[in-house]
């Protein structure tokens, strides 16, 4: 490709752009190319490239070369087409769309039937022998050259200024649907458009086609940077995208009469990936109808419910081309494919075609039954499914009994389309803004109610718990993105009046306040009054209850047949954080391989521990805290044989006592006083005590190993209970691993100290009991100190396990307990990408660990390296952790499949550019 290619065309049975020049063409033009070389009918046109939108994003003008290249392609169009731009007789219209190289659906603008103006629409009219047609086309055009590109498109809900002057004129005539608005009427309607356009912008509406056509790219490219594409990169985190291609595109109708349609497809069924064909149409319809819920579409296949209104009824022929292009498309792509298609006069013509956005159980069906029908191998599976999509598939879902009383009950208010499979419940919100209130400040669940939904709503539709709109199919822009986000949706629930200004929803003649609480189950679309206790997904019930038959769960089978691939590429182990016998069960059920944190602080809360725990902190003396920890390991003991046996012939690491004592402690005066009757001590000295121990910064203070060091005996006596448990269950057969992790070493005086005491009594309780057990002594790495010095470190410790959260904490210097305070604002405001809490710090933490991993394998060869923060559960983060060396990631349990997948894809590499 030379320098100065910008445009590139499509038609006339073959294209210069293919599906991989995504970058260059945008995923839209790219695949306008692609499906016009195999030979699927294509309207034709050219391409702008995305080269052209930087240049003009960077110097406010196109190139030169742009115009004369533009102009080149227009008249190669007008050839293939048989008629001229701006042609009174014969005139040739276009689309000019939008499209970048990752598909933003309806972020950007699209301006249809372009090159109409006073004397070409009579030229249409003449052509068409429609006259109503033509003047839909022209009321459209103009509408939609008004507010893209003159700007007349209002922000926010204010109303759009043609679509009242459309809306007036319907209530004049006294009908409800545009269809029935009359060749006059539009006509009509065309003239006050022009008007209002000329008010507004003290401009009259341009007449000339070239004069459009420029106006519209320009428009296109500008749109790039409009506020709602701007927020749906920083959702989608596509920030690194540069820029929209345009396509100008022959227009085909799908509004002249009732032999036209358009429609959009997707392939298999994006809600739970079956093999079906899946689509909605609209007959007598252009361009977004279909999606913007104006009209309520039909399904494309027969069914009961559309009886005779379906298209394989109206338009046979069209349908059965329809099913034979998606799947010679499908079957090119090897994936599964979103369409969009116009049907004019009988005839069947592809608009776009893209990898279809799905649901986290349909992309893994979809992956497993690609597997089996030899499309894909088990690499690409395991490839296709992004690791987040598996905490939808693992969310809970109204518990059935609970929902089958709540319909009982008559609390059933209504029901949609089930668009965004799972439940949720939350409180009604009208707007996305009132959403963003409610959750960020007020921290409510909210569930968000729209006539409809627009791109404008994403923010809301981010924090809401699920999505319902009153509007709109199953393609509607509510549905696709909620699937995509993983919510749960109902759309198109027609029952629901949804009032903004009185700010409350109305159906089957109930009345629900802003505020109040609505259900609903986007997997059959039902809308219930309040709320809904959830329970576990099919696969929890299957993999960790065992209420259902893995072999009666075929979704369980997929999931499981998918990680089983995954685990076939990870070379990275994935263990667990588990304090508790049961977390460890859930844990292993779902695949970890051990226990990679047990904090054991956790324990000294259960039932009466805590008694005993405080007793030892306040003891007066050396005697009265034996007592108190003579009281402690039994209990201890009982716990540690609970998690080994639950882990058994798995390794377990766990952590010594790491918090400060003070949180232990009682601190207001009501509980104070309760501890003080209950210890059998004046309140007064304990409140003493509590002053005592308290710090001014508690996450830097007397912590850690600081703690094992200054009290021994309290290390002591967890060390004790630890080889205890393990050589009773090793005397009984049980193989057992303990891993004892000695907390917030900094210097290697610290960790010889504390090793050294742990490994003493590891051998005195070992021979006490005469068992054998094989266990490892190690360090948490996470001070910075520790990480600089990690070579001396290693040769005290056997492993090391990073505990990200206090490195991220003390490498920024961020208290992990106020840092919500102003993290908000560093990311609105682009100074972090990420939450470094949330997604390792790969650049600056990141180094630390790289350091510490090379020092410590350094000094002691076959060191275990692994991880315990919480970033063991975040994709990016395990990625990093395999590119770094490390041995295992640990997390918590319902993140090990997310970790497990996401260590495989990076094992395997980059996925593989769909679409040939
Ligand atoms: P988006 O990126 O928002 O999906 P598109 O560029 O795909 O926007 O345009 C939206 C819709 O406009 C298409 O789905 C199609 O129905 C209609 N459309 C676009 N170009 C044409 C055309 N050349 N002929 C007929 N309809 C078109
Ligand atoms: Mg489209
Ligand atoms: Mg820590």
């Amino acid at each position: 490709m030379s320098q100065n290619h910008w445009v590139y065309t499509f038609g006339g049975g073959r294209a210069e752009g293919n599906a991989r020049m995504k970058e260059l063409l945008g995923g839209k033009g790219a695949n306008l190319a692609e499906m016009t070389n195999l030979g699927v009918r294509v309207p034709p046109g050219f391409t702008l490239t995305t080269e052209a939108c930087r240049q003009f994003m960077r110097t406010g003008e196109l190139p030169g070369e742009v115009r004369p290249q533009v102009e080149r392609a227009l008249r190669l169009l007008e050839e293939w087409q048989g008629c001229r731009f701006g042609d009174n007789a014969n005139p040739l219209l276009v689309s000019v769309r939008s499209g970048a190289a990752k598909s933003m659906p309806g972020m950007m603008d699209t301006v249809l039937n372009l090159g109409l103006n006073d004397a070409t629409v009579a030229g249409l009219k003449a052509r068409s022998g429609n006259g109503r047609f033509a003047f839909d086309c022209y009321r459209r055009f103009v509408q939609m050259y008004g507010d893209v590109v003159l700007g007349l498109k209002p922000e926010g809900d204010e109303e759009d200024p043609f679509e009242e002057l459309l809306t007036q004129r319907k209530a004049a005539r006294g009908v409800v649907s545009d269809v029935d608005l009359t060749e006059d009427d539009l006509r009509e309607l065309v003239g006050a458009f022009k008007q209002r356009i000329a008010e507004r912008t003290g401009h009259p509406y341009p007449q000339d086609p070239m004069e459009q056509l420029w106006g519209a790219i320009l428009a296109v490219f500008r749109s790039w940077n409009n506020p709602r594409a701007i927020s749906y990169r920083r959702i989608y985190k596509l920030s690194e995208l540069g820029g929209t291609a345009v396509n100008v595109q022959a227009m085909v109708f799908g509004n002249l009469g009732t032999d036209c349609a358009t429609g959009v497809a997707f392939t298999r069924d994006p809600s739970t990936g079956e093999a079906t064909f899946f689509g909605e149409f609209l007959p007598n319809a252009q361009g977004e109808d279909v999606v913007a819920g104006i009209r309520t579409p039909i399904p494309i296949g027969r069914s009961q419910e559309t009886a005779g209104k379906s298209l394989e009824e109206t338009m046979p022929k069209a349908y059965a081309e329809l099913t034979e292009v998606y799947r010679r498309l499908e079957k090119h792509y090897a994936d599964m494919q979103d369409l969009e298609f116009t049907i004019q006069n009988g005839v069947l013509y592809l608009l776009q075609t893209r990898t279809g956005k799905r649901t986290g159980q349909a992309a893994v069906r979809i992956a497993v039954e690609m597997v089996d029908e030899g499309l894909i191998d088990e690499k690409t599976a395991v490839l296709r499914v992004d690791p987040e999509a598996i905490v939808q598939i693992l969310a809970p879902a109204f518990d059935p009994q609970e929902k089958r009383s709540a319909i009982a009950a008559g609390r059933l208010l209504a029901k949609g389309l089930p668009a965004g499979p799972g439940a949720a419940s939350g409180r009604v919100v009208l707007s996305a803004e009132k959403a963003l209130d409610m959750v960020k400040n007020k921290n409510e669940r909210v569930l968000l109610v729209r006539t409809e939904t627009s791109p404008e709503d994403i923010a809301g539709m981010e924090v809401a718990e699920g999505i319902l709109t009153a509007r709109g199919g199953m393609t509607s822009h509510a549905a696709v993105v909620a699937r995509g986000m993983g919510k749960s949706c109902v759309a198109g629930c027609t029952a629901l009046e949804v009032d903004a200004s009185r700010k409350e929803v109305r159906a089957g003649g109930k009345v629900i306040k802003q505020g109040d609480y609505l259900s609903i189950d986007g997997s059959t679309g039902e809308v219930l009054l309040g709320e809904i206790p959830t329970s576990p997904s099919e696969i929890i019930r299957a993999l960790v209850e065992g209420s259902v038959e893995i072999e009666a769960s075929p979704a369980t089978r997929r999931f499981q047949r998918l990680l089983s691939w995954a685990d076939q590429y990870r070379t990275l182990r994935v263990r667990t954080n588990a304090d508790q016998p049961l977390d460890a069960r859930v844990a292993r059920s779902l695949g970890a391989e051990g226990i990679g944190l047990c904090r054991t602080e956790h324990m000294f809360f259960g039932g009466d521990r805590i008694t005993a725990v405080r007793e030892m902190i306040l003891a007066e003396d050396a005697t009265q805290r034996a007592r108190a920890l003579d009281k402690l390991l039994p209990m201890q003991r009982e716990d540690f044989v609970g998690i080994f046996r639950a882990m058994e012939g798995l390794p377990v690491t766990i952590r010594l006592l790491d918090p400060p004592l003070h949180e232990f402690l009682p601190h207001d005066r009501a509980a104070l006083e309760r501890v003080a009757v209950e210890m059998k001590v004046p309140v007064e000295r304990l409140r003493q005590q509590v002053e005592q121990l308290s710090e001014f910064n508690p996450m830097l203070g007397h912590r850690g190993c600081r703690l094992g060091i200054t009290h021994p005996e309290i290390y002591g006596m967890q060390v004790r209970a630890i080889f205890e448990a393990a050589s009773d269950l090793a005397l009984a057969g049980i193989a057992v691993e303990p891993e004892v992790m000695i907390p917030l070493v900094g210097t290697v005086e610290e960790i010889r100290a504390t090793a050294k005491q742990v490994r003493d009594i590891a051998s005195v309780v070992l021979a006490e009991r005469g068992a054998v057990v094989p266990y490892l002594v190690g360090t948490m790495i996470e001070v910075p100190r520790a990480c600089l010095v990690a070579d001396q470190i290693a040769a005290e410790a056997e492993f090391f396990s990073f505990g990200t959260n206090d490195l991220t904490q003390m490498t920024f210097g961020f208290s992990r307990d106020d840092a919500a305070k102003f993290l908000d604002a560093y990311l609105r405001e682009g100074i972090l990408a990420a939450d470094p809490f949330q997604s390792l710090d790969v650049e600056g933490v990141g180094q630390l660990v790289r350091l510490a991993a090379e020092r410590g394998r350094a000094a002691r060869s076959g060191i275990k390296l692994g991880i315990c923060g919480e970033h063991g559960g975040d994709p990016a983060s395990v990625r990093f952790f395999h590119r770094a060396g490390l041995d295992y990631v640990s997390c918590s349990p319902y993140r090990v499949p997310i970790a497990r997948l996401a260590a495989a894809q990076e094992a395997i590499g980059r996925p593989a550019e769909t679409g040939a």
